[in-house]
């Protein structure tokens, strides 16, 4: 009977539990978290951070859902390391699960600012359901906040003081909003939308360090310009460090996250890994590449699981993942890979809808869509089928994109 273990019950590690267990109904299978709480939806706690959800929709899996399939769940329990040779896994505890097959899921912890009192009080960090509860009571009284990192969780923050009454710095290094995937036309769109929920958006601007009242409380930022922002509350949300420390020694081949290849199996055998710590083998792009999304995640976990149960090459991952912003009057959707690319095409059509799409040796790699998210499921399409379409840019910026309007694609 084979012993597969999963260190991490995240979406990638939970959706590969599941799909273990119909693929290999006679197996043991072991789920170890250093949470507290069984899977919940990462994505919904910002929601409950901002006030607006109640704690029970956002938890998916209670304990029963583990025993009805008989997987064997280990809440609080803190990998420390692996052996490779011996095949066992070492926990906090001394305890020592052994394995035949083993699923590194265990994403990525928020990273702290390098800068003075980036530990006091009142300042946050995102990532875990425990974390939002914190946000949630401190955000309830908080009256001035200053938010650092403008990317895809840096925007939440921003809505939580948005939805909690909070008046805020947003303090942004460079000229916009996440400047690796927009432009300035339509990173104003964003910050537009930020200003109308309360948040300022301050640019070429960061955190140099903190200031602290005597009980270690924030009290102020200050940024690199030497400019001076009061806050009671601030949140920091500058990129993840990915949870690696116990695979030392392990020989698992790294470069800022786990290399695996589209089966999802690292350089060591036997050992698989998935979600938001694998740089993977991207077999649309044609080369390594990395993606923090839900859905891409649970893809990942899925197809680690059908090739740790077939114990062959049995699926590759091919995904073309979506990100989601909700926060504002208008939607938000970045997909693929954005901030990569070597050619754009960009178009404003109102002062709520802009388009821009990435291509790299003419087929379209990821873009970023707001206020109109209709050409979604055509730009998608085209980058699962790979086809060479920069120089026909036109008709993707078209309004309404129809593809029946491309050149057919060439022989190749
Ligand atoms: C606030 C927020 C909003 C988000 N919004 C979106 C969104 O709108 N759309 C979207 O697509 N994505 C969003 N994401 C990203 C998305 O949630 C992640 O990409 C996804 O959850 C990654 O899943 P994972 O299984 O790879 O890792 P995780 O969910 O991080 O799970 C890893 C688990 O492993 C545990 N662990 C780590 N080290 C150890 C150890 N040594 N021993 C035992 N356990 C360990 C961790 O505690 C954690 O529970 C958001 C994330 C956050 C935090």
């Amino acid at each position: 009977m084979t012993q597969y273990v999963i260190i991490g019950d995240g979406i990638s590690g939970s959706s590969a539990a599941e799909t273990l267990r119909e693929e290999d109904p006679e197996s043991e299978i072991t789920v170890i978290t250093d949470e507290g709480e069984s899977l919940y939806n990462r994505i919904l706690i910002k929601e409950h951070a901002k006030g607006k959800l109640p704690e029970a929709p956002i938890s998916i899996h209670d304990e029963e859902w583990y025993d009805e399939r008989d997987i064997d769940l280990s809440l609080n329990t803190f990998v420390t390391s692996v052996d490779t040779d011996a095949k066992v896994v070492n926990t906090h505890e001394g305890e020592e699960i052994p394995y035949d097959k083993l699923l590194v899921a265990t994403g990525g912890t928020p990273t702290q600012l390098p800068v003075e009192n980036s530990d006091a009080d009142g300042i946050h960090h995102f990532w875990t359901f425990q974390d939002a509860r914190a946000i949630r009571e401190h955000a309830e009284q908080a009256n001035k906040g200053v938010i650092v990192g403008a990317g895809l969780l840096g925007i939440d923050f921003a809505a939580v003081c948005g939805a909690q009454g909070i008046e805020a710095d947003y303090l942004m290094r460079g000229d916009r909003w996440w400047r690796y995937a927009l432009s300035g036309a339509g990173a104003e769109i964003m910050h537009e939308g930020m200003r109308e929920v309360g948040v300022e958006p301050v640019f070429d601007s960061g955190v140099d360090h903190f200031e602290t009242d005597d009980d270690g409380h924030v009290t102020a930022a200050v940024d690199p310009n030497g400019d001076r922002y009061e806050c009671d509350f601030v949140g920091a949300a500058i990129g993840l460090d990915f949870n690696t420390e116990y695979l030392d020694g392990a020989g698992l081949e790294q470069d800022n996250g786990i290399i695996v290849d589209e089966y999802m199996q690292t350089s060591v055998d036997d050992i698989y890994a998935a979600g938001d710590i694998t740089r993977f083998y991207d077999v649309l792009l044609g080369e390594q590449a990395q993606n923090g999304s839900w859905g891409s995640a649970k893809e990942q976990g899925r197809v680690a699981a059908v090739n740790m149960a077939a114990d062959e090459e049995a699926e590759q991952f091919e995904w073309v993942s979506s990100y989601s912003i909700t926060h504002f009057d208008f939607p938000f959707l970045s997909f693929g890979h954005p901030t990569i690319g070597d050619e754009h095409a960009e178009r404003k059509y109102s002062d709520t809808e802009w388009r821009r799409i990435a291509f790299k040796d003419g087929k379209v790699v990821g873009g970023v869509l707001i206020g109109d998210l209709s050409p979604q499921s055509q730009l998608k399409q085209l980058m699962r089928e790979q086809r060479e379409v920069a120089d026909q840019a036109e008709v993707l910026l078209e309004k309404s994109v129809d593809l029946d309007e491309l050149a057919p694609p060439q022989e190749q």
